[in-house]
């Protein structure tokens, strides 16, 4: 499996949010040029030095200072050749003209940025560092730099957002005329602020339901709107669905660079050791930064191909199942696929089966089938 693909993970963030689980770290008193020495020396080892899509994220990549943003990118370039989408994650307030310009003048053709929500009380909950009006800015000004692609993420089923909050932040953004949405619920992680105010009783939570309500409004929105469903919580202008995104959907390799970051090469996943002076340390002793790797067996490729692949519209490939495999899809998950068929969660067409829109809400149960059959 030829590797096409690259994810850089920066682990530094100006402020922790209430609800983040990421693996990330307040970036006052941190190792950061280390760090990038360190990053880059990892880079450099790879073997493949052309690749169709780069992603960097974190973190947050725009937390750094405009000389290591420089530094950041100018090794990228001279390691990698990289001959479609080159997205960089962003906050809102750190998207400075310079930043973006800087961003541009290295080949970086997407923005990926963290807007959550569009309501003041609701960025404060949930402490982001941005402001509302943060994201018109930082919108307007990448337009004006010459930013063609830009993404934003929401988030809805948050603490004290009510349908109708999420109804309007939806709107706004799409007000905004981006290319590119991903919108995630809330999900209550432990080891974070929010689980544990929750714990104590010290946060609301809208319930499963009002979720479920903001997740089938935003799907029918999207799909009234000049982007597309094409991945469960993705949706995008034609030409602007995430290319890198679509690799890890589809099961195939990439590298991870990084403190924690995890990569998928010859048939090996991989996660990176963390934290940060762990990770610093490991390159500094000219060893692999590795905390663990294994290989997934047939079967557990193959349950992947499965949960991954339905994630995305046009779900799994008959015949690229096939010729990945040696065996055909029905001859191991044949009394699956007819049961939720039958369930109408699945659906099929020539070549793919897919989830239908009801599958689509409850998209986990489906793909817990495809674990329990192998
Ligand atoms: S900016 Fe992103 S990575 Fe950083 S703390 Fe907030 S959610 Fe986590």
């Amino acid at each position: 499996m030829k590797v096409k693909s690259a994810y850089i993970h920066i682990p530094f963030c100006v402020k922790i949010c209430t609800y983040c689980d990421f693996n990330k770290y307040f970036i006052q008193n941190q190792p950061v040029d280390q760090y990038l020495d360190c990053l880059i020396e990892e880079m450099s080892m790879s073997e493949t030095r052309e690749l169709q899509t780069m992603f960097v994220g974190g973190g947050t990549p725009t937390a750094l200072s405009v000389p290591q943003l420089e530094k950041l990118l100018i090794a990228i370039n001279k390691i990698f050749i990289i001959s479609g989408e080159y997205s960089f994650e962003a906050n809102p307030d750190e998207l400075t003209i310079e930043k973006l310009k800087l961003l541009k003048r290295y080949g970086v053709n997407r923005l990926s940025m963290g807007v959550q929500t569009f309501d003041p009380k609701l960025l404060e909950i949930l402490g982001r560092s941005h402001k509302t009006e943060d994201i018109y800015a930082a919108v307007k000004n990448a337009r004006t730099v010459g930013f063609e692609s830009i993404s934003l993420d929401l988030m809805y089923h948050l603490p004290q957002q009510s349908f109708e909050d999420f109804q309007k932040s939806l709107n706004l953004a799409l007000e905004l005329d981006i290319d590119h949405i991903s919108s995630y619920g809330l999900i209550l992680e432990p080891q974070t602020q929010f689980y544990n105010m929750y714990r104590k009783g010290k946060l609301s939570m809208p319930n499963e339901d009002v979720g479920e309500e903001m997740y089938q409004y935003l799907i029918t929105r999207m799909n009234n709107s000049t982007m597309h469903q094409y991945e469960l919580s993705n949706f995008g202008k034609i030409g602007h669905e995430s290319e890198h995104n679509k690799v890890y959907w589809k099961n195939e390799g990439y590298y991870g660079f990084g403190a924690g970051a995890s990569g998928y090469v010859d048939g090996e996943r991989y996660t990176n050791v963390n934290p940060v002076n762990h990770y610093i340390k490991k390159i500094k002793s000219n060893e692999r930064p590795i905390l663990h790797s294994t290989k997934p067996t047939k079967n557990e490729q193959m349950e992947e191909e499965m949960f991954l692949g339905l994630r995305m519209n046009e779900g799994v490939s008959i015949s690229r199942f096939y010729q990945k495999f040696n065996i055909s899809i029905n001859e191991v998950f044949g009394q699956t696929l007819s049961d939720l068929m039958e369930k109408e969660l699945i659906k099929k067409s020539e070549d793919y089966y897919s989830l239908t829109e009801r599958g689509k809400v409850i998209g986990n149960e489906v793909f817990e089938a495809f674990l329990l059959s192998v």
